[in-house]
């Protein structure tokens, strides 16, 4: 991609979020440019009225227009600068929404990946931290805007002049002069790119020091016991201190660089100044225009050198920014790879979905290990099957494979004999209610995260909570459903504890009451008696539907129809809790025994 393209894209991107935004602020600058022109205009016409002895009502006249016409630029402002700041509150939610659904919407195995992990970590920083990205974009447009409409109407009033003083003739002198006039502010807007350029290395020095602060400062924040106990945030208020000292040096020393650079730079523009001054009163002198045209013509021309200079400057800023903004669109244009299926999931009142794993081998993307090895297993509609095993022998990753989180590597999974690879993506997603170990809980009502929407049946939501045990605390709540959890955007939210929030995860699942529900350890937390205690309730709660319970806790599982004993990513052994346990050299037996003398 061309490097112009690049931000030219990302433009178009960004105007995308709120199409009224950019159009809007265009408005309003020109407006608050006209402000300062017309005021040197006006100013113009007052001073040659008066030098030429205009009556008081003539003069009069001149100040009313030039009151008038501030006002209404103030007020045109005023008005557009509020609607921009709407238009901007919005452009700002569009983007962050556009953003977060890009990162809901990518497939699983992409947003698990660490290459996409350290993307999205880069431009939240690069935007945060370091200031770049697709608002440094946008704060640039905005300046373009504003020195290009200012030097669009500083060259009108340039143009005017030139035109009087060339149908008046031209003398040596006035050549000479415009010629000193136009060199000078060319020289001069060169001589500052230059300069810019070789303060960019140190500035960019700076830039990595003030991100290297800012890290270690997210890290002296760190406030767990065991920071404290281990004293590590002195580590980083040592490395912080090193840091700074070193910062403080350099800013110092680019600063005075930058002025003794700055100094031939005020020299030149001053130059350029007088040689306008001279033209000016000269032509002034020669009555080719009235007294008043030294102020009009002179701020014009002090005006364009600047806007020429900020012109250039936000050019540079936008080229600058553009490897960020390209990170910005390299998160957009990340592809969906993962296939997703056209094949409609039959609705089947009586959720007669039969399940076969057939010789299935995974391989985690990167990864030089199969996490599951030859998997077949057969899971008929209404069965309990428990899937247990030492921590890490594959029992997530079987489930990931089930829900079509990843693809298998080898082998195929079917659904009523079809591979569920054909089904519809979401259709086939939507059978499936999971309770994982790390379940999230959101900072909103209870009614909705159990009914993972806005509205929810109320009846049905405090049949489940009472079924999953949370009754006796839900009537304690003091908004009962429309109680907030947790207190991060709520006063008046609750706090629940990991027990309770896991009766929530639980009733969650239920509610949406797909036909397959699987607990992922959700009990991790509890005891392994609570634990068996949840697994065998729940059990009685599930009714028909077709049910997987996941534990490294043997106990648990053992009402289970089948029992799928993972190792090393294999099943090795599969039955009934009694029929596993009487193969006394089996793994199932010898976890048994490991793990029952915490029953006992
Ligand atoms: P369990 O659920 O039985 O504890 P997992 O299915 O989580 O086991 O893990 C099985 C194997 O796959 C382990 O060796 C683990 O390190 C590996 N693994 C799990 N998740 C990933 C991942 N996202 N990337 C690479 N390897 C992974």
């Amino acid at each position: 991609m061309r490097k112009t393209s690049v931000t030219f894209r990302a433009l178009k991107l960004y105007h995308g979020y709120n199409k009224r935004y950019f159009p809007l602020q265009f408005f309003r600058t020109l407006f608050q440019q006209m402000s300062p022109y017309f005021n040197l205009w006006m100013s113009a016409e007052i001073v040659t009225a008066l030098y030429d002895g205009k009556t008081g009502r003539e003069l009069f006249v001149l100040v009313a227009v030039t009151l008038i016409g501030n006002l209404f630029l103030h007020i045109a402002g005023a008005m557009l600068g509020r609607a921009v700041s709407t238009e901007s509150n919005r452009l700002t939610d569009n983007e962050s929404t556009a953003f977060n659904r890009k990162t809901l919407s990518l497939d699983y195995d992409k947003l698990e990946n660490p290459e996409t992990r350290t993307l999205r970590r880069k431009i939240t920083e690069n935007a945060y931290i370091n200031s770049y990205g697709v608002l440094a974009m946008r704060y640039a447009v905005e300046d373009l805007f504003r020195c290009g409409i200012s030097l669009a109407l500083a060259v009108v009033l340039f143009a005017e002049m030139l035109v009087s003083i060339v149908r008046a003739g031209l003398t040596l002198l006035s050549v000479f002069l415009l010629i000193g006039l136009i060199g000078f502010t060319a020289v001069s807007v060169l001589y500052r790119r230059y300069a810019e350029k070789k303060t960019s290395k140190q500035n960019k020095r700076i830039g990595d020091m003030f991100l290297e602060e800012n890290r270690l400062s997210n890290g002296y924040a760190l406030q767990g016991l065991d920071t404290r106990i281990y004293n590590q945030t002195g580590i980083f208020a040592k490395l912080s201190e090193q840091v700074n000292k070193e910062h403080f040096k350099l800013t110092s020393k680019v600063r005075m660089y930058a002025w003794t650079l700055g100094l031939p730079f005020r020299v030149l523009s001053t130059l350029s100044e007088i040689c306008a001054y001279l033209l000016v009163c000269f032509y002034c002198l020669a009555g080719v225009f009235p007294v008043g045209g030294v102020i009009k013509y002179v701020g014009c021309i002090s005006r364009v050198t600047g806007n020429v200079i900020d012109l250039f400057y936000n050019l540079n800023r936008l080229t600058v920014n553009e490897p960020f903004v390209k990170t910005y669109l390299q998160y957009f244009d990340l592809p969906n790879e993962m296939y997703q299926g056209s094949l409609a999931v039959e609705k089947r009142s009586d959720k007669k979905f039969d399940i076969s794993f057939c010789d299935v081998s995974f391989r985690y993307p990167g990864a030089s290990e199969y996490a599951l090895k030859h998997i077949s297993l057969d899971l008929k509609v209404g069965e309990r099957l428990a899937v247990v095993g030492m921590n890490g022998s594959g029992k997530t990753t079987f489930i990931k494979l089930l829900c079509r989180l990843y693809d298998p590597t080898e082998g195929e999974i079917k659904m009523n004999d079809f591979n569920i690879r054909k089904y519809d993506y979401r259709e086939y997603l939507d059978l499936f209610s999971v309770v994982f170990q790390d379940y999230t809980l959101l900072s909103l009502p209870l009614g909705n995260n159990i009914a993972c929407a806005e509205s929810w049946d109320t009846a049905k939501t405090e049949r489940l909570i009472d079924e999953v045990g949370f009754g006796e605390r839900y009537r304690d709540m003091p908004s009962r459903l429309n109680t907030p959890l947790y207190k991060h955007f709520d006063e008046d939210g609750v706090n629940v504890s990991g027990g309770e929030a896991q009766k929530i995860a639980l009733a969650r699942a239920l509610y949406r009451d797909a036909p397959f529900i699987i607990l992922d350890e959700p009990t991790a937390a509890l005891d392994p008696i609570a634990e068996a205690e949840i697994y065998s309730k729940f059990d009685s709660i599930v009714g028909d539907k077709t049910a997987i319970y996941i534990s490294h806790r043997l106990s648990s599982c053992r009402f289970c129809d089948k029992i799928a004993v993972f190792d090393q990513g294999q099943i090795v052994q599969i039955g009934t809790h009694s029929e596993l346990l009487s193969d006394k050299n089996g793994k199932y037996c010898e976890l048994w025994n490991a793990q029952a003398k915490y029953y006992t």
